[in-house]
């Protein structure tokens, strides 16, 4: 068929994409891991940029793709290195972008949840550096699905909180309601919440929560080497205190993970995996 391959790829500028133009930064969510789930747009951005200034959790199989001639820029925390400051991944940004690049700034999971994509974006629009936000399949969602959790399902929650389990001190965040989050939805999804997940269980059980509850911790999710642990709420502090889990992971509070029994479709019997 005509239409397979990378000159197919190539026609997604004909087909009404925006062209990336110099000067322009463009955050793009990558997705969770594998390289499938980010969007046409990311991919299409991929080809295009002159710069990509990378996260720890985008998968090299995304940077793969990239335009051969990109300069590739490392923006995480790995292998011991100290990560570069916030506010210096952001003036890296406008400086790239004034000098007449097409900067990528490509981000695990979705740019603008838990991602600091909304404060790299408002350094662009003080410095006046024209900027795209390019959504992605966040961790808390397409993470989940690949372990057979929906976040939702009529059977059992009609509302889901998405938490961060840190802030920026690296402390459980503060200036959360515990008592309202505890009895606000049956579904809680938690990012960045392993470290303190004994405290933050804690937290939820003297906010009045069934020590009863589902808890799922979903790492790695959608990698070769995804790994799900079923446990409850009551149980979970002491799990984590137990045993070093692998990370990234999230963790997900409440009935939906049930239904993996039914749904655990990836890294079924056949072992087979997204990354090839
Ligand atoms: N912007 C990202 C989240 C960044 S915060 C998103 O939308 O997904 C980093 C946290 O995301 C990790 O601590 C973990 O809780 C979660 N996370 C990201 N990728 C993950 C993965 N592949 N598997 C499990 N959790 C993941």
């Amino acid at each position: 068929m005509s239409g397979s391959g990378p000159a197919h790829f190539a026609r997604l500028d004909a087909a009404g994409f925006p062209a990336f133009e110099p000067g322009h930064v463009w955050l793009v969510g990558a997705g969770p891991g594998a390289p499938g789930l980010i969007t046409l747009l990311g991919y299409h951005a991929l080809g295009q940029a002159d710069a990509i200034v990378y996260d720890a959790l985008v998968a090299q199989g995304l940077l793969d793709m990239a335009n051969p001639e990109a300069e590739l820029i490392y923006a995480g925390k790995r292998g011991g290195k100290p990560s570069p400051r916030q506010a210096d991944i952001s003036l890296r940004l406008v400086e790239l972008a004034r000098s007449g690049r097409r900067v990528l700034r490509l981000k695990g999971g979705d740019p603008f949840m838990f991602g600091r994509g909304g404060e790299e974006a408002g350094t662009l629009a003080k410095a006046g550096i024209p900027f795209r936000i390019v959504p992605g399949v966040t961790a808390g969602i397409g993470g989940l699905a690949y372990a057979g959790i929906p976040a939702t399902h009529r059977d059992t929650n009609h509302a889901v909180i998405f938490l961060t389990g840190h802030d920026d001190t690296g402390d459980v965040p503060q200036g959360v309601d515990w008592a309202a989050i505890a009895n606000a939805a049956p579904v809680i999804v938690m990012y960045m919440a392993v470290k303190h997940l004994a405290s933050i269980a804690a937290k939820l059980l003297a906010a009045g929560r069934d020590p009863q509850d589902r808890l799922a911790i979903v790492a790695r999710a959608t990698g070769p080497d995804q790994t799900v642990i079923e446990t409850t709420l009551g149980e979970a502090g002491g799990l984590v205190q137990a045993q070093e889990l692998p990370t990234p992971a999230i963790v997900v509070l409440g009935p939906v993970s049930k239904y993996r029994e039914q749904l655990d479709w990836y890294l079924g019997a056949r072992r087979e995996n997204d990354f090839g």
